[in-house]
Order: C-alpha cells, then structure tokens, then sequence
C-alpha cells in the first residue's frame, strides 16, 4: 500500500486486497494507493476505469475485457453517451461485473508530445474526480494508455502515481482507496521501481 504521507508501497496479497475494498464500502476507506497484480475485471470495488477509446464503443485490450465480462448491456448504455475526448472521463453501471460502476476514460495515442503528459494526468484527475462526485470511494486503474497506444510505460507509471498521490493528499478528508493493476510485467516492474524511489526518499 502507497500512503502518500508516509510511503511505504507494496504489491499488495489479494486477502489484503479484499480487506481494503471492503472497508471502502463501509464508508472507511483508507487514503492508499496500492499495486496489484492481475485482471482488473475480477476487482468488487465500486468502481474499475476503462482505458477506452474517444467512440466509447468497445476495442481491444482492457476495453474488450470489459466489455466482455460486463455483457451486453454496457454497449447499449455507452451508445447513449456520444463519445468521451481524451483526458475527460464519463461513468456508467458494471452491469456483470463485480465492481457496481465503470469510469471510461480516454488516454492520448502517444506520439512523443510534452502536452501529452497533462492528457494522460487528466484522465486519473477527472476518473477521481467523476467517482468522488458518486461518492465512491475504491476505484481500480488499468495502466491507461500503456498498451496499443504505445505510452511509454515508465513514464506513464510515474505520472499514474503522482497524479493520484496528488490527489488523494488534496482530498484527504474524503477518503478514497486506489488499485493500480498491473496485466504484465512491464508495468509491474516500472510501478516496483518508482515505489522503491519513494522508498529511498528520491
Ligand atoms: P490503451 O489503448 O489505453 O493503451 P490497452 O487496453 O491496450 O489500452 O492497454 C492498457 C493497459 O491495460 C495495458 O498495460 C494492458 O496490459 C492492460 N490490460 C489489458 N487487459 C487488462 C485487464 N483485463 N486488466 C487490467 N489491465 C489490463
């Protein structure tokens, strides 16, 4: 768990796991980042983020994952939307899922720009936003951006960290648990690295 008073980060065991998701529905949600290895379909938070495309309307990736294990319904409710631009976020139902809402949120397709950064910053700043405003409070994030749309994963970890350090700091009177998970060891490494840092006082 990344407490970002006092940063003491793990990759967090799925009791644990369980234990916090639960406390967060019990309205004690504990103002932690934690990085979690596995299938962000399979996590009862309230709610999971979906690195989604600007359509809203299904893809690959984590996109299809959840489109999948949430079923049919969610395409119709996205229907309704009319698309998201990049860096904004938009709620619907979980449907099948385990968690009760999706947050979809629409990373930049990287292409090296500095601005970029801000984007990709902007869709943990709005998602947190958006599941605060639902007075939610345990949220999961793919590492958005970081697969077809080529993100660099080291850089897009850091900026999925602070962003949500920053943020958990600025509304620590709220309470809100955040899962960063990780599908593939690429991520897991570069989120390993940065808490060691955090460790290390860099
Ligand atoms: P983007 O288009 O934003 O790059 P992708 O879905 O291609 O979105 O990838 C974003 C990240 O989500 C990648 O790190 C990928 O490994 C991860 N991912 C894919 N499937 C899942 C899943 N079921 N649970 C969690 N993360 C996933």
């Amino acid at each position: 768990i990344f407490n970002p008073a006092s940063p003491a980060p793990f990759n967090i065991q799925n009791q644990m796991l369980k234990e916090l998701l639960a406390d967060a529905q019990k309205n004690k949600a504990q103002n932690a980042i934690s990085v979690w290895r596995g299938d962000i379909t399979t996590l009862d938070c309230d709610a999971i983020v979906n690195a989604a495309n600007s359509t809203l309307l299904g893809g690959g990736g984590v996109d299809g994952a959840i489109h999948r294990a949430a079923g049919p319904q969610l395409l119709e409710e996205c229907k309704t939307l009319g698309g998201c631009p990049t860096g904004a976020a938009k709620i619907t139902y979980g449907y099948n899922l385990p968690a009760s809402y999706i947050i979809h949120t629409v990373g930049p397709i990287y292409n090296g720009k500095v601005e970029q950064r801000l984007e990709l910053a902007d869709c943990y700043k709005n998602s947190l936003e958006l599941a605060r405003k639902h007075h939610l409070h345990s949220i999961a994030f793919p590492a958005i951006s970081t697969g077809a749309y080529a993100y660099p994963v080291d850089e897009a970890a850091r900026i999925a960290l602070l962003t949500c350090t920053e943020w958990i700091n600025a509304n620590a009177d709220y309470g809100m648990s955040v899962v960063l998970t990780c599908f593939n060891s690429g991520v897991y490494n570069a989120y390993q690295e940065l808490v060691k840092k955090a460790q290390n006082g860099e």
